[in-house]
């Protein structure tokens, strides 16, 4: 066992704290990584605060990890010593189901393991990425370019994948207008690789706040809904949305700018249910969809689209002191647009 410095959740309602924690000894087909950097997720803070219910204390979160490979086990072909990896929101799956074995394990069926706050197959608790280092299984790493700045890697790894997958499955593409609701962490990515692969994209915000930047980041256009009838204006519009909103929001309004057979998907997990109402699906055939992060192939698959085409996380570096008010300010929306944790100041 390594005891390696870490920052974490104590309770639910004290700020996160300084502590160590225990990562296993390099079985032989584990890799141990020293973490360079960690992203904070709004999935982060729902899970410490137990917005999603109840959950293990002490609890180290953190699933968007980059850093090195300083240790290999005896059978580990994957990865070497030195390489720049990345882990994200799972480490482990059964590898027996049929999600498993067609290559789908965040969809296991017998539930995969978490990066953190999830049971491990030897019956301890899993811990995050707010930590100097990391032992994962081989098969749920994933090799980073290098084309991709180191100190902005990480949150492909959580806010990344959970966009690319749904933009993917849903076909966004030339021809296609994609909504983006929510221009946090996963918005903001959402942006880039919808625009990457060759939508029309809009933008949807509470202001105009973040107006320069989505056209920045090549949208076509910026919707404000705190002006008086925005989303009625955009009735029949979009073919895809992609909603990221982390709260309660008005899912019938945004029905209504969905096309004739257009898809609202969400990623975006308000702990709260929505008032959907039936008829705003039937009139028009619409789909409402949920999406959750990506297969370990289809990261790998997203970490290479996002090398190729040149696109990165916009990311504000803090350190490990800084996490509580990060928090406090991802809570606000005032992130631009992920803030990632330099782990040398864990050491
Ligand atoms: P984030 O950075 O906080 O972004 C969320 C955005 O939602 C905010 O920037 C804001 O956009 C909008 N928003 C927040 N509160 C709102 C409200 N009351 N009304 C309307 N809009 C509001 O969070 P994130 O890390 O991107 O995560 C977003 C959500 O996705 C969280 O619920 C998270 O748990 C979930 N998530 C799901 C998956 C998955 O696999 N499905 C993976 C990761 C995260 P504007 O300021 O532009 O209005
Ligand atoms: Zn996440
Ligand atoms: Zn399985």
């Amino acid at each position: 066992m390594l005891t390696v410095n870490a920052y974490g959740a104590t309770s639910a309602t004290d700020p996160l704290v300084p502590l160590t924690i225990e990562r296993r000894d390099v079985g032989p087909r584990d890799v141990m990584i020293a973490i360079r950097y960690s992203g904070i997720c709004h999935s982060d803070i729902h899970t410490v605060r137990e917005e999603w219910g109840k959950i293990t204390f002490p609890q180290v979160v953190g699933h968007e990890i980059v850093g090195e490979v300083i240790e290999t086990g005896a059978e580990v072909t994957k990865h070497a010593v030195g390489d720049r990896v990345g882990v994200g929101c799972m480490v482990n799956s059964c590898r027996e189901c049929d999600e498993c074995l067609a290559g789908d394990e965040h969809m296991c069926a017998n539930g995969n393991v978490g990066t953190y706050n999830s049971t491990d197959v030897d019956g301890t608790t899993t811990q995050g990425g707010y930590a100097t280092h990391v032992v994962v299984d081989q098969d749920f790493v994933l090799a980073v370019p290098e084309a991709i700045p180191y100190d902005r890697a990480a949150p492909l790894l959580c806010a990344g994948i959970t966009t690319y997958s749904p933009l993917a499955r849903w076909g966004a593409g030339p021809g296609r207008k994609v909504a983006v609701v929510g221009l946090g962490g996963l918005g903001h990515m959402a942006v880039k690789i919808a625009v990457a692969m060759g939508a029309e994209v809009t933008t949807i915000s509470r202001t105009d706040a973040k107006k320069a930047d989505a056209l920045s980041f090549g949208a076509a256009r910026h919707v404000a809904t705190n002006e008086d009838g925005a989303l009625r204006a955009l009735t029949r519009t979009f073919d895809l949305i992609i909603n990221t909103i982390s709260a309660p929001y008005d899912v019938n309004a945004y029905l209504r700018t969905l096309r004739p057979h257009g898809a609202l998907v969400n990623v975006g997990l308000p702990p709260e249910p929505l008032a959907l109402r039936v008829g705003s699906l039937i009139g028009g055939g619409k789909s409402f969809a949920g999406s959750n992060i990506g297969s370990i192939r289809e990261t790998q698959a997203m970490l290479e689209f996002c090398a190729e085409h040149g696109i990165a996380p916009e990311t504000e570096l803090i350190t490990a002191d800084q996490i509580n008010e990060a928090y406090d300010r991802t809570v606000a929306g005032d992130v631009r647009y992920r803030f990632v944790i330099d782990a040398a100041t864990l050491a």
